[in-house]
């Protein structure tokens, strides 16, 4: 399973697709996209990286914005409907994850008394409709809803988050699934590990658990789920491709 994401002024689809291809050593039932210009695009299928990218084929693939992911199913059976990204059900967030939200049968019932429902299985849509909840009813700013969010959830987590109001923007989050942010110049790489970025950058910040960035084309932000400013520590990565 894996997750690569990409914010800056090239076409992400080239770099998600490549970068899925380097973890999928990691192993996994399913695979997808989401791809965003001023619409969104959202490609995904049970299989192989191979799979989804025949789906694509001759579709919209512009956007400088992408999250992909490999799924390797633990709630839900690996289908289309369950593989990532995951959609909230108003549209405002679009989540990739890796992990297990244990308590996500309790938030699912909370989320279903307050008028939410699931067109999938996994624990990952219901963190999608947590956050969407919290955001809409505290009025807050995307970050903070995942924050927010995350102090509920019990289990582990790498994400990377994109909210529709915000849109120049991606979120990232861990705890216990690993993620490796990438620094180029008015770009930002992130993955599950660093195989899928070395191409393009060796400047790299390892998030530590229950830590969020909030990253644009210029910036990286970096605190703990209680709002404590983090300085990111840049590593220089050599490995061979
Ligand atoms: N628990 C999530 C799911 O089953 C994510 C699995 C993964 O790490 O790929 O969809």
């Amino acid at each position: 399973c894996g997750i690569v994401a990409y914010v800056g002024e090239r076409t992400a689809y080239p770099i998600l697709i490549k970068g899925l291809k380097r973890l999928e050593y990691r192993g996994y039932d399913s695979a997808g996209i989401a791809l965003i210009n001023n619409e969104t695009y959202l490609y995904k299928c049970k299989g192989k990286v191979k799979d989804l990218e025949n789906i694509v084929k001759g579709k919209e693939i512009s956007g400088s914005i992408g999250l992909g992911h490999t799924r390797w199913a633990t709630h839900g059976e690996p289908n289309d409907i369950n593989a990532h990204p995951h959609q909230s059900q108003n549209g405002k967030f679009i989540i990739v994850h890796n992990g297990i939200i244990e308590n996500y049968s309790h938030l699912k019932k909370e989320l279903i008394n307050r008028g939410f429902s699931f067109k999938s299985d996994t624990d990952t849509e219901v963190l999608a409709n947590l956050i969407e909840n919290i955001y809409l009813e505290k009025k807050v700013p995307a970050e903070l809803a995942v924050r927010l969010a995350l102090t509920k959830v019990v289990g582990a987590y790498g994400l990377v988050i994109y909210c529709s109001d915000e849109p120049g923007q991606l979120i990232a989050a861990r705890k216990g699934s690993p993620l490796v942010i990438g620094i180029g110049d008015n770009e930002y790489f992130m993955a599950s590990d660093a195989t899928p970025i070395i191409e393009y950058t060796d400047k790299v910040v390892f998030l530590n658990d229950e830590e969020v960035a909030v990253i644009d084309t210029e910036h990286l932000e970096l605190k703990n789920l209680h709002n404590d400013a983090k300085t990111p520590q840049i590593h220089k990565i050599e490995l061979s491709i």
